[in-house]
């Protein structure tokens, strides 16, 4: 027969929070954890027992994403530059590519968006390059309702990638975003883990892009907040704390968006932070 100093341990993992994911977690103790029952916050596939336990992690986590340098576009498999796609249609003559390298290099505005604003290609010619290049179909914006869309991302990332969710398929939890100006695969990513989906990129036309993207930030909620200039993981953590708190969390996510540090708090109400890290 079982004795009761062996089921008992069984019954209070059952019903007790999982173990805090934080290794100098003081709060052990069978009455620490149930005391915390219910202020547990879940970080992915971790659970962190109390806000000041997630502050910690975070420090590390932290110093380890703002490290990363904001990448580019990301790896592509076997893709050719946007210049060569161009040149290679006929869009752009080796005179114009020049030009525009020169511009692109000098302002670090992107190519696409320098070849467009010197009337060199139009932008149907545009978009079906950059559907060439990557591979991926040109998806028509007209014909998706947008407000059917069960996800949502913060405008300033939308915004700082050209980028617009087009369409979500249940099945498969697939989410379709569009890019107007090339595909950014480490974002694509990113947002693929934040909204637990699968990501699959499309291209979409620049007016259709602006167009869309007007109706939204005149809609413009208030469910993202955007802090410039602060790299310190110390300091990121403890707003995430802090704002974790105010807002009884029970889940956050962290994903580096190239420039960003996107964090997603889900309490009483969602909120977005965005923290813009300054390169040095
Ligand atoms: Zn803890």
């Amino acid at each position: 027969m079982t004795s009761l100093s062996a089921i008992l341990p069984r019954i209070s993992a059952a019903l007790l929070p999982s173990r805090c994911a934080n290794p100098n977690c003081q709060q052990t103790s069978l009455l620490a954890r149930a005391r915390n029952l219910g202020n547990g916050i879940r970080l992915y596939d971790r659970h962190f027992c109390s806000p000041d336990c997630l502050e910690q992690h975070l420090r590390e986590t932290l110093r380890e994403l703002t490290a990363v340098p904001a990448r580019g576009e990301g790896k592509s498999p076997n893709r050719m530059p946007l210049g060569l796609t161009l040149l290679s249609r006929g869009s752009l003559t080796r005179e114009q590519l020049q030009i525009a390298l020169q511009q692109h290099r000098e302002s670090g505005v992107r190519l696409g968006d320098v070849v467009l604003t010197l009337g060199f290609v139009t932008e149907r010619q545009m978009t079906s390059a950059l559907a060439m290049q990557c591979g991926y179909p040109v998806y028509p914006l007209a014909a998706e309702n947008p407000d059917s869309l069960p996800v949502s991302i913060p405008i300033r990332l939308l915004e700082s990638n050209s980028m617009l969710p087009v369409r979500f398929a249940e099945e498969g939890s697939r989410l379709f975003l569009g890019f107007a100006c090339g595909i950014q695969y480490g974002v694509l990513e990113a947002v693929g883990r934040m909204l637990s989906c699968d990501p699959v990129p499309c291209v979409i036309a620049m007016s259709e892009y602006r167009e869309r993207m007007q109706a939204l930030v005149s809609l413009k909620l208030d469910t993202e907040l955007i802090f410039d200039g602060l790299n310190a993981p110390g300091e990121i953590a403890r707003i995430i704390r802090s704002y974790s708190i105010r807002l009884g969390a029970q889940e956050v996510r962290i994903e580096r968006c190239r420039e960003y540090l996107w964090a997603r708090i889900k309490g009483r109400q969602q909120l977005d932070l965005l923290f813009r890290l300054v390169q040095s």
